[in-house]
């Protein structure tokens, strides 16, 4: 820049030099005002509005955009680029009025956005954006006093006009990309971040039933640059489940969710199901019922009748003259024997009648039916008072249906 400030005057004197060599009658001009706007971002457009000259005369001349004899380079209106890798720069404006030269002034460009960005960009779960090493230029102020400030974490970091969505105490998810930086209501930039899990469970035994212990082997930790394996280091972990007890179902639900800590920093969570242990099929009220007790916690589940578990009836021959026919069959779930009546046909009934009174086995149109008739319903009757053999009622009604 100061190659450029001295080539510049290098110039005007020479120019000067020249002016002396040419007729007394050409008039000279100096630049007695700069512009009003002498500070810009990168890409703005320069004013010349508050220009001003003097002549030799001691006369003020203003500049106007409609007034032809004022040649400024870079002109009203031009964009002002800051040339690649800076972040500030000079950019030197000279002035020609009527054809003679006058002189310079300078404007600064400053850059728009980051000067620099976050070294920080590589996050783990949980963990929270720190904007150590950005910076910016901010504008103030306006016209003649525009100040162009850098700001800069954690210099700054107590300036409420600061902001970073998500704000710097908000923990980072994996599907956090990017922070955007804020200064007051203008957006500075965003900065991108990976965020990467900061726990593994993928490989962690996650269904028990209440006869198991929580067991997390496997479950993998970023800590810091290392990766801690459970039970590796497993006097740092903790967990909102016991390891060193069985578990317990929680009758709501059979997911329960297991929240992981590492030296009481919380690092990640993830589900596992819990259910009761309904293998011991025990026999239940005298053989005729079979139910699932818990091996976890002893609790009785569902029930089944073993008459509903039986493939083959095997007739007991038992009945007599007012006793029904029974059958006896093996449930084939808890090996409970189970007997049930086989009512008997009317004709088997009107046989026994018949042989029991000594009656003709042929049936004769003159017997008398009507008493017959009048017998079966008794041996009905009698029939639904009197129970099988062997074990009884068949469809108990025990506490278990
Ligand atoms: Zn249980
Ligand atoms: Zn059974």
């Amino acid at each position: 820049m100061k190659s450029k400030k001295v080539l510049a005057l290098l110039l005007t004197v020479l120019l000067l030099v020249g002016l002396v060599a040419v007729p007394a009658s050409a008039a000279s001009y100096t630049i007695n005002k700069t512009p009003t706007t002498t500070k810009y971002y990168d890409g703005d457009t320069l004013k010349l509005t508050g220009l001003q000259l003097k002549d030799d005369k001691n006369k003020n001349i203003n500049w106007k955009s409609s007034d032809k004899k004022f040649s400024v380079t870079p002109g009203n209106g031009d964009v002002l680029n800051l040339p690649d890798g800076y972040t500030e720069y000079d950019i030197t404006v000279s002035v020609t009025y009527d054809n003679v030269f006058v002189g310079t002034f300078d404007v600064t460009v400053y850059k728009d956005g980051f000067v620099s960005t976050p070294t920080k960009t590589a996050y783990q779960e949980g963990e929270m954006f720190d904007p150590s090493g950005v910076s910016f230029y901010s504008k103030s102020g306006s016209g003649a006093n525009i100040v162009f400030s850098l700001i800069s974490y954690p210099a700054d970091a107590g300036d409420a006009n600061l902001t970073f969505v998500p704000s710097i105490d908000t923990p980072l998810t994996k599907e956090t990309t990017e922070i955007t930086v804020k200064y007051g209501t203008r957006t500075i930039g965003t900065v991108p971040v990976t965020v990467t899990a900061a726990m593994d469970s993928s490989t962690v035994k996650k269904v028990y039933t209440d006869s198991d212990m929580f067991n997390p082997i496997g479950l993998s930790l970023k800590i810091g640059s290392e990766t801690v394996v459970y039970p590796t280091n497993k006097e740092h972990f903790s967990f909102t489940v016991p390891t060193d007890k069985t578990l317990t179902v929680d009758e709501n639900s059979a997911t329960q969710n297991v929240i992981v800590y590492y030296d009481g920093v919380e690092k990640g969570n993830f589900d596992i199901t819990v259910t009761h242990n309904f293998e011991a099929i025990v026999q239940l009220e005298g053989g005729t019922m079979h139910g699932q007790f818990c091996k976890g916690c002893g609790q009785l589940g569902s029930v089944d009748q073993c008459a509903n578990h039986v493939t083959e009836w095997i007739p007991n021959g038992d009945a007599g003259f007012l006793k029904q026919e029974s059958e006896t069959g093996t449930c084939s779930i808890c090996g409970g024997k189970v007997t049930r009546n086989i009512p008997k046909t009317d004709e088997q009934l009107e046989n026994e009648f018949n042989s029991y009174f000594n009656l003709a086995e042929t049936t004769n149109e003159t017997e008398p039916k009507i008493l017959h008739f009048f017998f079966l319903i008794i041996v009905r009757l009698v029939q639904t008072l009197i129970p099988a053999g062997g074990n009884g009622h068949v469809f108990g009604t025990g506490i278990f249906q």
